[in-house]
């Protein structure tokens, strides 16, 4: 620990993001980084605590308490304190193979548990390691670092999200022949084309899978296993394969005026705009906000994507339904320290809609009723209606329809955002693969093993719909049991 004191001189700061007016004029990243010794300052708050309760991920009440790759986030902390980056970075990538990535987008449950947090703002943690990645690559200290020694052992991985990304870096370097299969017709998953522009810019996404490629990781794409290439030649032609498919079934909000047309999933949205922003050129697939009221239904982070989209666009309108009340200013008496903090929070997209219309454009505690459509078959507005959450026999909160609160707001746009039911059939039924209770893949974290001999899950092919840094918890973690399946013992962390 390099300053004693550190946590009683300095005020937690973090960089002051872009104008959100100024933003959303453009699909750059809006953060920035604090001045190296504002960075060093902030390094110094952190308290290296005996028990350091940000560094062990732990699920608690649900809900992640910790980082759950387990970063050494008091030995980097101090490392950047005492301004020796070049370690910090080596510390950082012992345990993370992407923090460009968890430095952008995690939300960060190491600072929801952190100790400092009892009583004080929590360290700036995400911030100091979004910096330390950054200048490394600035400083050009991370580069390909291909295995010595090959093992002669073929693997494939499928699916590149976070997940497949992470086993198949951990795979290659412990010297097995690596390939991935990606359906889409870029690598990536969900970091290329659900996670938007802003909060994660795809250059820096496919620097590191350039680098990957360098180390001599394969990249097959625009092939679905279980449909181009079929599951059963996986089998024959590699020792042992990773599924890593993602958890990428919407949840459908079937009511009436489902059918009519501008009613569409998120992900066909978000997918669409990144494409189109790649490409250069907007595609079929392409669904534009621009001039229409919008209506997001979900208020979670797929929610906050398509907000932060359409403002981008330049939409009329924007309102964001979600179904639960409104989370409270600071922690309820029920969700105490270290737990993940459930708390009212203005998130980029929200900002960026309450400049432009003057308000967070979340509704709480409604739902959509039915949607209503013109003459064209196409969606004019939606009927919502309040709900309170009201005890059931079995004393479970469910929501109950309030008589007479119905109300019809215009959307010319209505995005689904509503959460993932799972994940898709074609490689898991392909393979015979058993699935758990809610449709997933089954096999043990920690073990990753599925039902069929040399077969392993992970991401949220295996846990559901997670958060990216889960993802290369379960890649990592399932490389090391491909490895020690194929090699009767592993030295991969
Ligand atoms: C819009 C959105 C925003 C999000 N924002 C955040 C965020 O800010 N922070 C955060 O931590 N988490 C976020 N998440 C969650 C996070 O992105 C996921 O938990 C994470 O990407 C899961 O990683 P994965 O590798 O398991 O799967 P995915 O990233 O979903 O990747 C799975 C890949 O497998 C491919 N695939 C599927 N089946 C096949 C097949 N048969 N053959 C070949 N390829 C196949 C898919 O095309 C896909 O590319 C977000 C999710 C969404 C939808
Ligand atoms: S819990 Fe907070 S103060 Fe303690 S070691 Fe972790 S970052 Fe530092």
């Amino acid at each position: 620990m390099g300053k004693p004191t550190g946590f009683k001189e300095y005020a937690r700061e973090l960089p002051q993001d872009k104008d959100p007016l100024v933003r959303i004029k453009d699909w750059n990243e809006f953060h920035d980084h604090l001045p190296e010794d504002k960075l060093r300052s902030q390094g110094a708050r952190c308290m290296d605590c005996g028990v350091p309760f940000c560094h062990s991920g732990t699920l608690l009440a649900g809900m992640a308490q910790g980082c759950p790759i387990n970063n050494l986030i008091p030995e980097w902390n101090d490392l950047v304190f005492r301004g020796l980056w070049r370690e910090a970075l080596d510390r950082l990538h012992k345990t993370n193979n992407f923090p460009e990535f968890t430095g952008r987008v995690c939300p960060a449950p190491c600072e929801g548990s952190c100790v400092l947090g009892i009583n004080e703002p929590p360290v700036t943690i995400k911030n100091i390691e979004a910096s330390i990645i950054d200048k490394g690559f600035d400083e050009g200290w991370v580069n390909a670092e291909p295995p010595a020694k090959r093992t002669g052992k073929k693997v494939a991985v499928v699916g590149s999200g976070p997940a497949g990304l992470s086993a198949a870096a951990q795979l290659n370097r412990a010297g097995h022949t690596v390939t991935v299969f990606e359906r889409a017709d870029r690598i990536g998953g969900l970091l290329m084309y659900g996670i938007p522009n802003p909060k994660l810019d795809k250059k820096i996404v496919q620097r590191r899978i350039d680098l990957l490629a360098a180390e001599g990781v394969k990249f097959v794409v625009n092939t679905e296993v279980g449909r181009d290439y079929p599951a059963e030649k996986l089998r024959k032609e590699f020792d042992a394969a990773v599924l890593c498919g993602g958890a990428t079934k919407p949840r459908d909000l079937p009511i009436e005026g489902r059918q009519l047309k501008g009613i569409h999933f998120a992900m066909e949205f978000l997918h669409g705009n990144t494409k189109a922003l790649l490409d250069g050129s907007k595609g079929p697939g392409y669904i534009s906000a621009e001039g229409k009221h919008v209506v997001v239904i979900g208020g979670g982070d797929t929610g906050t994507d398509c907000v932060g989209t359409s403002v981008r666009h330049g939409c009329k309108g924007l309102v964001q339904l979600e179904i639960l009340p409104k989370p409270p200013e600071s922690r309820a008496a029920d969700n105490p320290w270290p737990q993940w903090p459930k708390v009212y929070k203005m998130d980029y997209g929200q900002e960026e809609a309450a400049a432009v219309f003057g308000a967070d454009p979340r509704k709480y505690m409604v739902t959509a009723k039915r949607f209503l459509g013109d003459a064209e078959g196409r969606v004019r507005a939606v009927e919502i209606v309040r709900i309170e959450w009201q005890k059931d026999a079995n004393g479970r909160f469910a929501p109950k329809e309030v008589p007479g609160s119905q109300q019809e707001i215009p959307a010319q746009l209505v995005l689904l955002a509503m959460g993932f039911l799972g994940p898709e059939d074609t490689v898991l039924a392909g393979l015979g693969i058993e699935r758990d209770e809610r449709s997933n893949a089954k096999a043990e974290h920690g073990r990753y093993a599925t039902n069929v001999k040399g077969i392993f899950a992970a991401g949220d092919m295996r846990r559901g719909q997670s958060l990216v840094v889960w993802a290369i918890n379960e890649g990592r973690g399932a490389a090391r049991a491909v490895d020690e399946y194929l090699m009767g013992r592993s030295e991969l962390p």
